[in-house]
């Protein structure tokens, strides 16, 4: 397993073609959907034990990032990979096209206030990456965000590159751990997909119009990621590229990520001291020997039967 994720990662530093480095149809030593769902459960299992740990030691937080073409299934993968985790530690922000409000701020504005408290597992399906994903494949939504002409010139992604580096670096600094996906999927999938969408009438509602539209930039959004990639997958986050043709692979290998980054911070549930172990046992104590009031449940004695301390 140690190999495939080191093949699925984008190494720091390096220059990468996303077309030739990477295969969304991959699916490592598995031969099929069953072959991995022992795995799979195994690994859903491992996570929601170490989440507890997470949780109770409020110490450090998980932030992870989906970021895909429409239909590669980041949905699925959250809704799968997190079905045994303890919602109460999770939070799911879905970004969309940005609101008014949205765009009268900073384009990071709106992704701080949706970070994980400390203890906590934050997800965000899709980022502040859409500002060097959907704004440069169509520079129109540049247009409305309000940015000093001085300031919107050709260097723009590049510092949008670097701010985003700094940011994670800040994130991770203050004990945030950034995990980021691509869900790799093919063209020919796609399509597949939407046109499951159209044929399958309780897949009907995903289907959207807008979705088709976007499919004709999948070369343009392939260029704009590959740039991404070869600029924001740093030691402190670096990025991972999920092949996603197959959703069960998909799901192993975000899985087995996500529990490999926990398993590095060795999480332990807070050891008590002595002195709180003795508060504990005098608590316990004290619970044994209460007097019945007058919420017990145990049964009442006859009147009379019991004299007052
Ligand atoms: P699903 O279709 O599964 O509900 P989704 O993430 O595709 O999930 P949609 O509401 O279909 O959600 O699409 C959200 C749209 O918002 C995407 O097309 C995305 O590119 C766009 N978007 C997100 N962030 C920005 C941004 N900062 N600027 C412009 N568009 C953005
Ligand atoms: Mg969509």
């Amino acid at each position: 397993m140690d190999n495939l994720l080191a093949s699925l990662i984008v190494p720091p530093g390096k220059k990468i073609d996303l077309r030739n480095d990477y295969d969304p149809g991959h699916i490592g030593h598995f031969m099929s959907k069953e072959d991995a769902e022992d795995a799979i459960a195994a690994g859903i299992r491992l996570l929601s034990l170490q989440q507890d740990k997470l949780y109770a030691q409020d110490t450090y937080a998980l932030l992870i990032i989906f970021q895909a073409m429409d239909a590669a299934g980041k949905d699925s993968t959250i809704k799968h990979v997190m079905s045994g985790v303890n919602p109460q530690g999770v939070q799911v922000t879905s970004f969309k096209v940005p609101s008014v409000e949205e765009l009268n701020h900073d384009y990071l504005w709106r992704n701080y206030i949706a970070l994980p408290r400390r203890g906590d597992i934050g997800i965000f399906n899709r980022s502040y990456y859409e500002e060097v994903l959907v704004v440069r494949v169509h520079p129109e939504y540049l247009a409305r965000q309000h940015i000093p002409p001085e300031l919107n010139d050709r260097n723009l992604w590049n510092r949008r590159f670097d701010e985003i580096n700094h940011f994670e670096k800040y994130l991770t600094d203050n004990g945030i751990i950034v995990l980021k996906f691509f869900l790799y999927v093919s063209k020919e999938e796609q399509k597949r997909r939407f046109l499951q969408r159209v044929e399958e009438p309780d897949k009907n509602w995903k289907f959207s119009a807008a979705d088709i539209h976007e499919r004709a930039f999948f070369e343009d959004y392939m260029e704009a990621y590959e740039d991404m990639f070869n600029h924001t997958s740093t030691a402190n986050a670096p990025w991972y590229i999920i092949p996603a043709d197959h959703k069960w692979f998909t799901r192993l290998a975000v899985v087995s990520v996500i529990h490999r980054a926990l398993d590095k911070l060795q999480l332990e549930y807070p050891k008590v001291t002595t002195e709180e172990k003795d508060a504990l046992l005098k608590a316990k104590a004290d619970m044994e020997n209460e007097s019945d009031g007058p919420g017990s449940t145990r049964k009442k004695e006859k009147k009379g039967g019991r004299k007052k301390a």
